[in-house]
């Protein structure tokens, strides 16, 4: 029974503590007692699911040989998966702390609480001026919920475009669909970037706004590099008599650690994921404040929004991974972190620059770049598909002036991850090196393609034909990346005890 033991630990190269070993060992016990319809509860996933480990330690494998560049995610901590993992997951526990639907809620009123206060002070916020839900069980419910709090079915709304770095969820739609909620249940209109600074255009949207007479305005992006100016947003919600809701999804970490200017000084409302800058769990905030004159009730409008109106009961095991991660964020070390994420994305934008690329407005304020492939004649398609052949991970985005919505000409890159990894500005160089050359080697396989189909390219750098020489450089790019990849930690995991596992799609 021991040897089983030891083996299905060797098998699972996550967080697991020295302690587990002795707890593993009386679970045992505790299923050989109990009755046979029970004996799974007690079974570990590697022995029980043999297949969802594989699965497990091949992600696990591909967010270790890799560079994760996507500026969405980033790597949380051992001690919020710990959380994200514990038996919270069974309890039920609708309503509020003091006011649920079910007994049995001391200790989880006891987390909710704690969470709350620890988000208040993560932004600094003043507990009587402001307050916070931090029910949702992602971003875009928290904006959801949000817009129920809010507004009225069919109100008008203006988001930032999704073109223009907006989010599906602040009013997206095309010509042909009303695509997300935001527009199904309410009328939307999108303001957009100036389209030569490539900066938001607060004059346009400041006399759209006055034809449109939006009952909310939602700042925050997902692909804006720069910041915000708040006070101007203000002013023109303030004189429309709308709501101003930020929705600081990407920057919320930034934020936090006062890298960048504050939402909370201007706006009514503020939503974020917790897992992008913020490093947390896949979950939502909302905040709002509570010393609105006009909005006594704005509080109870939130609550009764998240709950019963859009979910039903909180992840209180998510609650739990979201107060230890933002008892992370309010350290000092954070704020290192924060800066150390700034400085990679200009190191990253810079050295792109110096290699005489273009990117949306020249640089970056925060954590990410927009790379305008267009004048070199690649779309972000292909430039994607490479880099995921070569274990670096990023994505195709629309950068200002695309001729089609289909065929977005730019990447969006962000350092949230390797930063988190513990990478600087120098090993950030060596990382825009890696993208300079798959950019180099793009041209190489469209050229040998014939053509300028996806389906071609994709043809010419993942199968060896006769007198092309793209394929073999792909792997040979692949490998250093990988080498390079593989020198780095990775958040919660112990690497030294990892092995390569079985069925991965390289072999
Ligand atoms: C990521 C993001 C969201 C949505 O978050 P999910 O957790 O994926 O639902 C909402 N708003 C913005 C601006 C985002 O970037």
């Amino acid at each position: 029974m021991l040897r089983n033991l030891t083996r299905s630990l060797s098998r699972t190269p996550i967080y697991l503590p020295s302690s587990t070993l002795p707890r593993r060992l009386s679970i045992r016990k505790m299923a050989s007692a109990a009755q046979d319809f029970n004996k799974m509860l007690y079974t570990p996933l590697a022995e029980i699911d043999p297949e969802v480990q594989n699965i497990i330690d091949k992600e696990t494998w591909r967010q270790f040989t890799g560079l994760e560049l996507i500026a969405s995610e980033n790597l949380t901590s051992l001690a919020v998966m710990e959380a994200n993992g514990s038996i919270l997951t069974n309890k039920y526990s609708e309503g509020l702390p003091g006011a649920r639907y079910y007994g049995g809620n001391e200790y989880i009123d006891e987390l909710e609480n704690l969470c709350k206060a620890r988000a208040l002070k993560a932004f600094n916020l003043d507990p009587a001026k402001w307050g916070v839900n931090v029910q949702p069980y992602s971003g875009s419910t928290a904006n959801f919920a949000a817009l129920t709090a809010l507004i009225q079915p069919q109100d008008r709304l203006m988001g930032l475009g999704l073109p223009d770095g907006g989010h599906l969820t602040h009013g997206y739609y095309t010509a042909k669909k009303k695509m997300t909620a935001s527009s199904i249940y309410f009328q939307s209109f999108p303001y957009a970037i100036h389209p030569e600074t490539h900066l938001i255009d607060y004059a346009a949207l400041s006399s759209q706004a006055k034809i449109f007479k939006p009952r909310l305005i939602i700042c925050g992006a997902s692909a804006y590099p720069r910041d915000w100016d708040y006070a101007e947003l203000k002013k023109i919600s303030e004189r429309e008599g709308a709501w101003l809701l930020c929705d600081m999804a990407h920057t919320s970490g930034l934020i936090a650690a006062q890298e960048l200017d504050s939402p909370f000084d201007h706006c009514d409302i503020v939503t974020t994921t917790t897992h992008k800058t913020l490093r947390g769990p896949r979950a939502g905030l909302i905040f709002f404040r509570k010393d609105l004159e006009n909005a006594k009730d704005l509080e109870k409008r939130v609550n009764e929004a998240v709950f019963p109106a859009c979910q039903g009961g909180p992840h209180n095991q998510t609650i739990a991974a979201i107060a230890t991660a933002l008892l992370q964020v309010a350290d000092p070390a954070f704020k290192q972190y924060a800066k150390q994420v700034i400085a990679n994305a200009r190191t990253l934008g810079q050295a792109l620059v110096d290699h005489g690329y273009k990117l949306q407005t020249g640089g970056s304020d925060n954590h990410l770049v927009l790379w305008d492939l267009r004048p070199i004649g690649l779309t972000g398609s292909k430039v994607e598909k490479l880099c995921d052949l070569m274990g670096i991970t990023i994505n195709k985005n629309a950068v200002s002036g695309d001729a089609s919505a289909q065929v977005p000409g730019g990447i969006r890159l962000g350092t949230s991850a390797l930063t988190s990894r513990g990478m600087a500005e120098s090993d950030i160089k060596v990382v825009a090196d890696f993208l300079h050359r798959a950019v180099q080697l793009s041209l190489v396989l469209q050229k040998e393609a014939g053509s300028k189909m996806l389906k071609d390219f994709v043809r010419v750098a993942t199968t060896p034909e006769e007198g092309k020489v793209g394929y073999k450089q792909v792997k040979e790019l692949r490998d250093e990346v990988r080498t390079f990849a593989t020198k780095w930690p990775l958040p919660g995991i112990d690497t030294s005890n990892l092995k390569k596992p079985t069925g991965l799609h390289e072999d």
